[in-house]
């Protein structure tokens, strides 16, 4: 069930057209509450990168995780500033070009270095700025279903083997090491998150060097159909702490305790509402076909990622109701040229199906759970405009990104 009551959304839409992405501030301040043991919440801004979600964010406490110059621009837009806190934005990749090298010195931004070359690049430029070490700590050593996944074949962070040279770098050069990150992949599996806690605590002792703070990463999981259990975030929070015990008892002084979700705090806040344009049947399959697609919400093509979908009724067409079907099990699917357009679909691209209740061409269709990897993923494919924003909080439906118009488009070639 959507989290926004029928009236507010059908009123939406009538003012703002579809498809439109919804956001619930109260339900993004509810996910932060529940990570308030942590020292530092930081919000990784991929997930949902509008600048009043980063301004709602920082109204909280919440820190944040840019991981391109356009992300650190919107940051400093949303009101954030090293100058003010020194831990404000951080800045997370395995590269770094020479726009972001300008923008990190300038705004006194620590850099979270994912790889050796990007390290010599940041001693080199700005010899004493303060960073994060990523470590990729090679996960699936000892799981013998995941000996793919070394961390001499992974693309992102520090190898272990490469760890000592970095630490010798950050010596040599006087760079001043905040801490160490790794982000961790599965955070509902407590036993997998007791060896990530773990793998910190190793790495730690390995790199036998000083540390004001130690980030857990991302990766926190968010229900996303009724079989999906919510994170234990009590136990998750307990697990991280006493690893956090262990390095403070090891190093001799108290550290800090990050914690970096993008999906955990803006997944379950909002919604994209699309309209129904035409129902159509084939042998197979009963159709929904909307004004959104991947254009807009990728997921589901990309990953196989599963969205609750609900019927909101609104139609004036009457007149267009399937009677003759029986079906209650639709696929749902966009308006582009593309047969992978379909949003219910599962990873390997098979059309699945959803129960919908009487969907009639004018209704409303509610996609749940696509406040994070939505709209910061939509593109302009078709030669669609990115769909508007709107964020609901205390009563007011705040438009927060205008509709894109193809003017828009259009002016960018205008050369
Ligand atoms: C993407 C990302 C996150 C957030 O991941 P979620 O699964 O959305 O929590 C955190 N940290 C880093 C470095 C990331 O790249």
């Amino acid at each position: 069930m959507t989290i926004f009551n029928s009236n507010t959304l059908i009123e939406i839409t009538q003012q703002f057209g579809t498809p439109a992405w919804i956001y619930d501030a109260a339900t993004i301040r509810q996910q932060i509450k529940q990570l308030r043991n942590f020292d530092v919440i930081r919000f990784a801004q991929k997930a949902c990168s509008n600048t009043h979600i980063l301004r709602l964010m920082r109204e909280e406490g919440v820190m944040v995780d840019a991981v391109s110059a356009g992300e650190i621009e919107r940051s400093l837009a949303a009101g954030y500033s090293n100058s003010d806190n020194p831990e404000s934005i951080v800045f997370t990749a395995d590269v770094i070009d020479r726009e972001t090298l300008a923008l990190v010195i300038q705004h006194d931004i620590p850099v979270n270095i994912g790889s050796m070359d990007m390290l010599h690049r940041i001693a080199e430029s700005s010899p004493r700025h303060p960073i994060w070490i990523r470590v990729n700590p090679g996960f699936g050593h000892g799981h013998s279903e995941k000996t793919n996944t070394g961390g001499p074949n992974s693309k992102h962070g520090i190898s272990l083997e490469d760890l000592p040279q970095a630490i010798s770098l950050v010596n040599q050069y006087g760079l001043d090491l905040i801490g160490i990150h790794m982000h961790i992949g599965s955070g509902s599996d407590l036993e997998h998150l007791s060896q990530a806690c773990q793998a910190m605590i190793d790495t730690v002792k390995f790199a036998n060097v000083d540390i004001r703070a130690i980030s857990t990463g991302g990766g926190l999981p968010t229900p996303y159909s009724k079989n999906d259990s919510e994170l234990d975030t009590k136990a998750f929070f307990g697990l991280w702490d006493e690893a956090r015990k262990e390095i403070e008892n090891h190093l001799g002084h108290d550290i800090k305790l990050e914690v970096e979700p993008g999906r955990f705090l803006v997944a379950s806040a909002g919604v994209l509402v699309a309209e129904i344009h035409c129902l159509k049947s084939t042998a197979q399959h009963h159709f929904v076909l909307v004004d959104a697609g991947f254009n807009d919400l990728l997921r589901p093509s990309m990953y196989g990622s599963y969205h609750e979908i609900e019927v909101l009724h609104q139609s004036e067409f009457t007149d267009q109701i399937d009677t003759s079907s029986s079906a209650v099990e639709y696929a749902v699917a966009g308006p582009l040229c593309e047969s992978g357009d379909v949003f219910t679909q599962d990873a390997s691209g098979v059309i699945c199906h959803q129960a919908l209740d009487k969907p009639r061409v004018g209704d409303l269709l509610v996609f749940n759970d696509v406040g994070a990897y939505g709209a910061s993923m939509s593109s302009n494919y078709n030669s669609r405009p990115l769909a508007p924003e709107i964020l609901v909080d205390k009563g007011l439906n705040r438009l927060v990104r205008k509709r894109q118009n193809i003017r828009n488009l259009l002016a960018l070639e205008d050369v």
